[in-house]
């Protein structure tokens, strides 16, 4: 099929989307991105519209709203709106985390949803895709308060999901805690010890060794894999990382466990920075255990400076740069400034958070460029091998674990070379991940059958 062909098919398939999902940006975005890399493979094998892979691919399979009452401390009563989009069973199970945060609406399910169908198929683990959560806020509230609404919010997602339908694990907002709460409520809607209905449990009752690291160490090894093709590593360099949750703090232990200074972080307040780098124990501490702002870092770090908006972060003058907090947290005129200072290597620890114009920029400029889909892929495939250890009833080592999660990132670095390669756009790893993500997923549906 022509270049022009195929072109006009994807524009078409674009069109169905914006057409059925009106004012859903994000969903379209996310789309977008997929559909335009998707280009060299319909040239090549034009057999697929006519199984309208496509165009099955764009719906959900099942889309789940439903009513979270909950009681407040002083008794109030409070009514939040949950979701569970069950996206794509092709492969395995639906398998995605859960998301709580004021923004969380269908179209941020949906794109979370739509692009965990790829990042799955890249981590080589049978799983399919899923992405749920509620515009819960839980910054402010009592354990009580979280744990009555972690156990509303179950109360109903219990009846759609199993060990083998449709696995959740966290996302923003949802962290341990929130998964205990969840999954004990779950067991007692179901009455029986399913482990592997969630992942990313505390170790005492069936979590993965490593589970909590492995994101953010999973998008430092991708970051290793993509400096090795340039003969280059971290050791030496300076980095900035946003956001202060999971995926961060891991992305800076790791980075710094290899040798690079990480000079700064933030939170949706602001950030910090830190020249003589980053304390991890000090960021860890306020964080997870004091559950504070980030501005506190300076507190105990007078040297350090905090500002006000997290979006400056990004005018530092760094070699790699890690955004690791949410979706279209950097612009194209934040891409252009990290080119200006020197950038060398992006890579996404957070879903979607380079807009497109920013991808545009790091292309055009030769940075390396580390797409979400596979740079963050390390959390859901150790999820996976979560699963793996639940149903064997065994538990790996922690370096076991890690071990396991550098050979699958290598992997989709090398898999996503390859594909880039195969379809003419060599040293593009947005195009080369979304093809081998998708071919996956397309050949088992185009073997199951319209279904
Ligand atoms: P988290 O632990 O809740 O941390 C989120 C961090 O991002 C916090 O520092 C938060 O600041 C900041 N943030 C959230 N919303 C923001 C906004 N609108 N503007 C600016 N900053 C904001 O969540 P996480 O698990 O690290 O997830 C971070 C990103 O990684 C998300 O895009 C998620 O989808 C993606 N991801 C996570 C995993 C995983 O295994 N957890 C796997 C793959 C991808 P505040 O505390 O001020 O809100």
């Amino acid at each position: 099929m022509s270049n022009e062909k195929a072109l006009n098919y994807v524009n078409d398939v674009y069109e169905i989307v914006k057409e059925r999902n009106p004012n859903e940006e994000e969903f379209q975005q996310a789309v977008k991105e997929i559909l335009d890399s998707l280009v060299p493979v319909f040239e090549k094998e034009p057999s697929y519209i006519d199984h309208a892979i496509l165009e099955r691919m764009i719906e959900p399979e099942r889309i789940i709203s439903f009513r979270v009452p909950w009681v407040d401390d002083s008794g109030k009563v409070h009514v939040n709106r949950g979701f569970r989009v069950q996206f794509n069973s092709a492969i395995g199970p639906y398998k995605g985390g859960l998301r709580f945060h004021p923004s969380v609406n269908a179209s941020i399910v949906k794109f979370l949803g739509f692009e965990q169908i790829f990042k799955n198929s890249l981590t080589g683990q049978p799983i399919g895709g899923g992405k749920g959560g509620s515009d819960f806020e839980p910054k402010g509230k009592s354990d009580n308060e979280i744990m009555r609404f972690c156990q509303s919010f179950m109360s109903e997602l219990s009846k759609h999901i199993g060990p083998d339908t449709d696995v959740p694990a966290g996302d923003i907002g949802v962290g341990a805690r929130e998964i205990g709460y969840l999954f004990g409520q779950y067991k007692k809607m179901r009455g029986g010890y399913e482990a592997g209905v969630l992942t990313g449990k505390k170790p005492d009752f069936g979590g993965s060794l490593a589970r909590t690291e492995a994101t953010g160490y999973g998008t430092v090894y991708f970051v290793q894999e993509m400096l090795k093709g340039k003969q280059d590593d971290l050791n030496g360099k300076t980095v900035v990382v946003s956001g202060s949750g999971n995926v961060s703090t891991y992305a800076i232990e790791k980075a710094t466990e290899l040798g690079a200074t990480v000079v700064a972080c933030s939170d949706s307040n602001g950030y910090i920075y830190d020249k003589e780098g980053i304390n991890l124990d000090t960021v860890k501490r306020l964080k997870e255990v004091e559950r504070k702002r980030i501005k506190a870092y300076t507190e105990e770090h007078p040297n350090a400076e905090y500002h006000e908006g997290f979006e400056n972060i990004w005018t530092i003058p760094c070699d790699i740069a890690l955004p690791c907090a949410t979706q279209n947290e950097l612009n194209a005129e934040s891409a252009q400034t990290l080119v200006k200072n020197g950038v060398k290597a992006v890579a996404e620890g957070a879903n979607m958070p380079s807009t497109l114009d920013a991808i545009n920029v790091f292309q055009t400029n030769d940075v390396l460029f580390g797409p979400a889909k596979a740079a963050n892929a390390g959390g859901v495939a150790v999820s996976a091998l979560e699963m793996a250890q639940n149903s064997s009833r065994i538990a790996w080592k922690f370096e076991e674990v890690d071990a396991k999660l550098q050979e699958i990132m290598k992997d989709i670095y090398n898999n996503s070379v390859k594909a880039a390669e195969d379809y003419g756009k060599p040293g593009n790893l947005v195009v080369g991940a979304n093809i081998a993500g998708f071919l996956k997923v397309a050949n088992a549906m185009v073997d199951q059958g319209v279904i």
